[in-house]
């Protein structure tokens, strides 16, 4: 209401703030909004800040249309930790005041009503894996920072740990000053490598907070001098960044897990109620065109590998496979049950896409009650392709190429996400493949140059 507004306006000044921004992704999930000047508030909470669509990518305009709005969800305003003067609210982008459907928040919001209906709620949790390296002096490059690369392995490494503190304590402090709660926060298994764990939300609010969290991880790591990069295999030889997706279902009657249940009483004894089974058999389902938009680069599919150039296996997945605790699985069960991890997903994902098709294919496999047959307990990387075809288990796409094509023969993505988001996604997606397989690249040169 009006003022409830105002009184949000009187807070926000009285904190020092001069700027409200209200930010919406773009396809590639990258915020995007204006500033407005606190004491046009009440404006901007109405919508006010126009955009011409044309200038985003993904978002389905022509230069000769009207603008899109953005309407900032006032119940979610954060603070910028690193400059009060600012306040941030997630918006949802609007059209002749009606929802934008070319708008991933917007589509998010449409499949969270959809569970809705069926009686449940989304819980989701994003492992926030990151890089800190250093630039090159073409402003460029990525350089490993000294002493980073003393070790072969790196994981759970308390001096590298220590060398970065300075900037995992400035990300760690801003995470719980914005009331998140991080339980955890490790070296990850590649030198530079770090990783956070904050507290699982419903799934919308995790989106907006993963979206946020990569501008705050950047944003301190520029104050050392070094780069936060959620590109998803930055060193060819080393591990990738995840960004996995823990999913359960609340039920919104009682607020209980709608996944959870005791092993005794899971005949597959992993902890998982029918439900949970009947959501991870839509996964696996629609399993593909939902890898396009959790590894939506090229790069993605450097991750998805099982060694690649590494000297050990990668914890990426490879197959289209849901088991036990064991990571080589794309949807592997944590130990103790109660939920599934999607580990396709990256950092470099649009994660209100990534998790809209997540949730649609999990809500489809609850209504047609789906299962998804034996949980995989072998380390899937080592298993023969006869053994494969014996276990009916794909591979997941190997390049952005062929999750693209596996996206556009999905006929259920069309009615997920509708006729303009889903070609936008396509037609930027096929775009970026086709402007990196122009390419030349310096491997080829090397091998092919004075080879014949
Ligand atoms: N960094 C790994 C990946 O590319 C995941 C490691 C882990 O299991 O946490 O997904
Ligand atoms: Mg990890
Ligand atoms: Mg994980």
């Amino acid at each position: 209401s009006e003022s409830e507004i105002l009184a949000l306006q009187g807070d926000l000044k009285s904190k020092g703030v001069k700027y409200v921004v209200g930010a919406y992704v773009d396809i590639h999930g990258v915020p995007k909004g204006k500033f407005v000047p606190i004491d046009h508030f009440a404006h901007f909470a109405h919508g006010s800040e126009l955009y011409t669509g044309y200038a985003l990518d993904g978002l389905g305009q022509s230069p000769n249309d009207d603008e899109i709005a953005s309407l900032p969800d006032l119940d979610r305003g954060i603070i910028l930790p690193w400059n009060k003067e600012v306040a941030w609210f997630p918006a949802d982008n609007t059209f002749h005041g009606e929802p934008y459907d070319i708008s991933t928040r917007v589509a998010l919001k449409k499949v969270l009503a959809d569970a809705a209906s069926l009686g449940f709620g989304m819980n989701l949790g994003i492992e926030c894996e990151v890089y800190v390296v250093k630039l090159g002096p073409d402003g460029k490059s990525l350089l490993m920072p000294n002493p980073d690369d003393r070790l072969n392995k790196a994981c759970y490494d308390v001096q590298g740990f220590m060398d970065r503190y300075p900037w995992l304590n400035k990300v760690s402090t801003a995470i719980n000053d914005l009331g998140w709660d991080l339980y955890s926060l490790d070296h990850e298994d590649a030198n530079s490598q770090f990783e956070f764990d904050f507290n699982y939300s419903d799934a919308l609010t995790m989106c907006d907070r993963y979206v946020f969290f990569r501008m705050m991880a950047r944003h301190y790591a520029a104050e050392e001098g070094l780069l936060a990069t959620f590109m998803p295999k930055p060193f060819a030889d080393k591990t990738g960044n995840g960004a996995h997706f823990n999913m359960s279902l609340s039920d919104l009657a009682t607020g209980a897990n709608a996944f959870k249940c005791d092993p005794k009483d899971d005949p597959r004894g992993l902890g998982l109620t029918p439900v949970a089974y009947h959501f991870i058999a839509g996964i696996l389902r629609h399993g593909p065109a939902i890898c396009a938009a959790m590894a939506p680069t090229v790069n993605s599919y450097k991750r998805l590998v099982r060694r690649g150039l590494m000297s050990y296996f990668s914890w990426a997945p490879v197959f289209n496979s849901f088991g036990t605790n064991n990571r080589t699985n794309s949807v592997r069960v944590p130990m103790g049950g109660g939920r599934c991890e999607s580990r396709n997903a990256d950092s470099a994902c649009n994660p209100y896409l990534a998790a809209t098709l997540a949730l649609a294919a999990g809500l489809e496999g609850i209504r047609e009650k789906l299962d998804p047959g034996a949980p995989q307990e072998d380390n899937l990387y080592e298993l023969s392709a006869e053994e494969f075809a014996k276990r009916n288990i794909q591979e997941l796409p190997r390049t952005l190429d062929e999750a693209v094509k596996a996206f556009a023969a999905d006929p259920w993505v069309t009615k997920v996400l509708g006729q303009g988001l889903r070609d936008e996604f396509i037609a930027y997606k096929s775009e970026e493949w086709r402007q990196y397989h122009q390419q030349v690249s310096a491997w080829e040169i090397d091998r092919y140059a004075r080879m014949f």
